[in-house]
């Protein structure tokens, strides 16, 4: 059996990590058993629907590389289709039209409520209605008898009976097919061999392999995720903070140490934590993933892109962090080669928007230094110590890390002071603050003509001092 999977977001919003997660794992599924992932974008909903949101989700994935084999499918481009299953269905038995008012059908919720029963259709229309040019909508024609046993790959065997569903409606008077419908249609007609998805469909998985039974169609697997919960135990929303995939990539996050930690929201592998993708398609397995909901822990998520950060090699990171330079306004063709700086800075940074801050120096002038560090090394004394600097530096034939360590430290032995003296000084000349990766690295990537500028500037603002 060729093993086919599907995202199948409605466009109402932006991809937020929830349904990153969903995709994942679908992708992972195909991926693991040479399959195929396929993208359906469910835009029936006509007044929530936006193309705004359409692009917000094709984004999202690109960001997170989870690259679709098949589609993206429109929903809205198959209404000839859903129509022909319904009069199908209508044809055969299984639907019927339904004239009951709003009026009637609030009426006996109300009662049904009352009488502590579960909401659900009473079936009134199942046998005809009397007038045929009254609004009306159609019905599927749920079976009376029996139960659908569900054998969920996550959740195991789920029984649900007949008779706790009722017959849900599957076109609008305006002949508009509803969820159920068109999702039944389209996981028949592109072949879909696992539904993975959110556990809140749950409800509508009996439903739907009903009408496929109807329409004679094998139903596929299912497999319905864990809830996301946010620290406070309730479901994962927008008060829980950034839960849109692109705002995590403005926050500086790599694409792969989100999905790093989206797969692991759910599903486990011994202990492990760091999986590069490739290891997530070989590891993957949905029997693997847990029953029970799993909590966000954005903490977790900072120390995992804080690993990719440091482990990856800098030519994948490079095209992120030049993004967030350019998000910085800062150019960086105006200093340091970014694979280098990437090299030099990622001990320090968590985020690539602290990697493209903390950069900034290197590539633009500052006109103010941090004021507690200026405060602290740029003393009287310290002139002397940096134009001896300066002299060194403007003498030297090679710009290079080890021959400017050693003018520090030769530095710091002739004048008899302690390395710190002197290094620390000329690093905020040169970087402005008291924080810089090594000073030989410093130097060295900023370059011959910033640093003799900016030492020069510090013993200015220094002379300046005693004004
Ligand atoms: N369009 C549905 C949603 O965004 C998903 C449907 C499905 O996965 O079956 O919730």
């Amino acid at each position: 059996m060729t093993i086919k999977t599907r995202f199948a977001p409605s466009p109402t919003g932006y991809l937020h990590v929830g349904g990153a997660r969903t995709a994942l794992f679908s992708w992972l599924y195909a991926k693991k058993n040479q399959g195929n992932f396929v993208l359906r974008i469910e835009d029936t909903d006509l007044e929530r629907s936006s193309q705004e949101s359409v692009e917000a989700i094709l984004e999202g994935m690109t960001w997170l590389g989870l690259a679709h084999d098949e589609g993206p499918f429109y929903q809205t481009q198959r209404f000839d289709r859903y129509k022909a299953v319904i009069q199908q269905l209508l044809d055969q038995g299984h639907a019927y039209y339904c004239s009951c008012t709003k009026e009637r059908l609030d009426e006996m919720r109300d009662t049904q409520k009352q009488q502590k029963q579960k909401p659900r259709y009473d079936g009134r229309c199942r046998h005809g209605i009397s007038d045929e040019n009254i609004e009306k909508v159609i019905r599927f024609k749920n079976p009376e008898q029996g139960a659908i046993i569900i054998n969920d790959l996550v959740k195991g065997a789920i029984t649900i009976q007949n008779k706790e569903l009722d017959d849900l409606i599957i076109a609008r008077s305006d002949g508009s097919p509803t969820y159920n419908l068109t999702v039944v249609v389209d996981d028949m007609d592109m072949e879909i061999s696992h539904v993975i998805r959110g556990d809140d469909h749950l409800n509508n998985t009996a439903r739907q392999i009903n009408i496929l039974n109807a329409l004679n169609a094998k139903p596929p697997q299912y497999a319905h995720l864990p809830m996301i919960l946010g620290d406070d135990g309730a479901r994962l929303s927008k008060r829980h903070g950034a839960v849109s995939v692109m705002q995590y990539r403005d926050d500086g996050f790599l694409p792969e140490a989100l999905l790093n930690y989206l797969v692991r929201l759910g599903w486990s592998h011994g202990d492990q934590e760091v999986f590069s993708i490739k290891a997530m398609i070989n590891l993957f397995d949905l029997k693997d993933v847990n029953v029970a909901a799993s909590a966000f822990n954005s903490e977790k998520l900072l120390w995992l892109n804080h690993q990719y950060i440091m482990n990856s090699a800098p030519d994948t990171i490079l095209k992120h962090f030049i993004w967030h330079l350019e998000q910085l306004k800062i150019d960086p063709s105006t200093g340091a080669d970014p694979i280098l700086m990437i090299t030099a800075q990622r001990e320090r940074c968590k985020t690539l928007v602290e990697m493209a801050e903390a950069s900034r120096y290197f590539y633009q002038d500052f006109d103010q230094y941090d004021t507690k560090a200026a405060k602290k090394n740029f003393k009287a004394d310290s002139e002397i110590v940096l134009q001896t600097l300066l002299d060194q530096f403007s003498n030297t034939k090679i710009w290079d890390g080890e021959v400017l360590h050693k003018i520090v430290l030769e530095t710091a032995e002739t004048m008899a002071l302690k390395l710190g003296k002197v290094a620390q000084p000329l690093r905020v000349a040169v970087c402005g603050g008291s924080v810089s990766p090594s000073i030989d690295i410093t130097l060295s990537l900023l370059g011959r003509d910033k640093v003799l500028n900016r030492i020069q500037n510090a013993i200015d603002y220094i002379k300046n001092l005693d004004k």
